[in-house]
């Protein structure tokens, strides 16, 4: 069995790979591997049914989630008997059509942050950041112009100038949740069909099966650019956790004009969703290291997601409260010192975790000195890392966080995702649906990830796993 010590002795060996610069170098048998997955292998997520049965059914779980939540109180509804089904979905339908409509109104709140998120991107200065070497493009690194963080402030003062000059009150995102849900299911539609057909047209598919509903769903571009904006980073980033963020300041503004002012519990959520919209910026050169952006195409998966699926149901929470008197969820003092310290402990070890993980990477590849932004927590690169240095190349941190468990990072993300939902007690489960899906995500992730290391390490992946043994939670599994 491989221990710690002898993995730290493989270090210096590899350090001798390439003595000028110590930079990563893949071997001929890892430059194969990689080229076998980049090919299609089998089916993911139950084939073209499957991925058909998730394209519609996720839109309309939304649907429903949103219709209990905003006319019912939160109660899951459902028809009693098969001949209440008809009139049953035909009230489901009658709310959609008068309160969830693509109204204009909707069109250009939404449309217009979309627009303006996408040109501060392309006019913001930022931090250059060189992606990790892409198999496809002959292992050439691209570039990424990480300005994330400069456009969030530009958005949010923007955005206080707008709800004070009231230009634009931030209280009509809450009040019209239904009409930009429905624009950004919309876009998350369109948007990888579009992709699709670009990709074809241009000859940049990849990994293709050949099953057109399939490949619109898994993508079919890797690497999709606007000048030099990556529009996969950009709309992972930029359009999803403003939209999250901003709905919770939007249900604040709402209590504090109703109210007087913010709860406990609302200020909670700014406080989440603002410390995630953050992390996103503050770490955005580490995405460029991330399994989204080197191995997953652009398609519906991941486009949807961004455009629809993160920005209107993660959020519940802040819907429920923002129709809800405080007294239907109030915690006594000692359960908010709970909520808040479980949040930032949870935050402060994702954080770390994935800045750990991405400045080792970083490190591999030559890159010592990194960005420094706000906030700079304490334990965010490890000094003299342990590693596993497989065959292919590539090396498998083996201390920080990473020590401890193979997913640190998924586990304190899942422990935040649970708090977003926990912070109005138990009235309604459907502030739960964020944690409940996230964790089938996430265990659903973990399954192909560890399947593709398997196939990309062999033996070095199960000695990591021999040093590192518990997938998620140290001592438990
Ligand atoms: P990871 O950051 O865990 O990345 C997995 C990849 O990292 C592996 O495929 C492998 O790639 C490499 N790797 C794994 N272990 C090690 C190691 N010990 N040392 C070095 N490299 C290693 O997962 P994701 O990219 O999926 O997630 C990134 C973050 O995004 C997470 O915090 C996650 O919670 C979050 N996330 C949030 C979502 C949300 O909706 N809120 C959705 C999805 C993710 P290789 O060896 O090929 O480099």
């Amino acid at each position: 069995m491989t221990t710690k010590k002898s993995a730290a002795k493989t270090a210096v060996e590899a350090k001798s790979t390439d003595a000028k610069t110590s930079k990563l170098v893949v071997s001929d048998a890892g430059k194969e591997i990689d080229f076998r997955l980049d090919q299609h292998g089998e089916y993911e997520f139950g084939g073209p049914f499957g991925v058909l049965a998730i394209m519609t059914g996720f839109p309309a779980l939304m649907y429903y989630l949103w219709i209990c939540l905003w006319f019912y109180d939160g109660q899951l509804v459902h028809p009693n008997s098969l001949e209440e089904v008809k009139p049953f979905l035909a009230q489901m339908w009658a709310h959609i059509c008068k309160d969830a409509n693509p109204s204009l109104y909707a069109w250009k709140v939404y449309g217009g942050n979309v627009i303006f998120q996408l040109l501060l991107a392309m006019v913001m200065p930022g931090f250059k950041q060189e992606g990790l070497p892409v198999p496809s493009l002959g292992y050439k690194t691209l570039i990424y112009n990480c300005n994330a963080l400069y456009c969030m402030y530009a958005t949010m003062v923007t955005a206080t100038v707008l709800h004070t000059t009231g230009l634009f009150r931030l209280t009509e995102i809450i009040d019209n949740f239904g009409h930009l849900m429905t624009v950004g299911m919309i876009f998350g539609i369109s948007i990888p069909f579009g992709a699709y057909f670009f990709a074809v047209a241009t000859g940049t598919q990849m990994r293709m099966s050949g099953n057109f509903i399939y490949d619109v769903f898994m993508g079919a571009i890797l690497n999709p650019r606007i000048g030099p904006v990556d529009l996969k980073m950009w709309a992972e980033v930029r359009v999803p956790w403003v939209i999250v963020f901003f709905l919770s300041v939007s249900g604040g503004c709402k209590q504090y004009e109703e109210l007087g002012y913010v709860t406990p519990n609302m200020a909670f959520m700014i406080l989440a969703t603002w410390l995630y919209l953050n992390a996103c910026g503050k770490g955005e050169e580490c995405i460029p290291q991330t399994w989204d952006m080197y191995h997953e195409k652009w398609g519906f998966m991941v486009i949807f997601w961004n455009f629809a699926g993160v920005p209107f149901s993660y959020n519940y929470s802040v819907v429920y409260m923002s129709r809800h008197d405080p007294s239907d969820y109030r915690f006594s003092t000692p359960v908010y010192v709970f909520m808040f310290g479980t949040l930032l402990t949870a935050y402060y070890i994702w954080d770390t975790a994935n800045s750990q993980k991405s400045r080792f990477k970083m490190q591999t590849q030559g890159i010592n000195t990194f960005r420094k932004s706000f906030p700079q927590l304490p334990g965010g690169t490890v000094k003299n890392p342990t590693f596993i240095q497989t065959a292919h190349g590539n090396r498998l941190l083996t201390s920080g966080w990473w020590a401890y468990s193979r997913k640190p990072n998924y586990v304190a993300d899942w422990i935040m995702s649970f708090c977003w939902g926990a912070i109005i007690g138990f009235a309604t489960p459907i502030p739960y649906f964020y944690s409940m899906f996230f964790i089938t995500v996430l265990v659903h992730r973990v399954g192909r990830d560890f399947e593709r290391c398997s196939a990309k390490y062999g033996k070095d992946w199960e000695r990591y796993c021999e040093v590192v043994k518990y997938k998620f939670i140290p001592g438990v599994y």
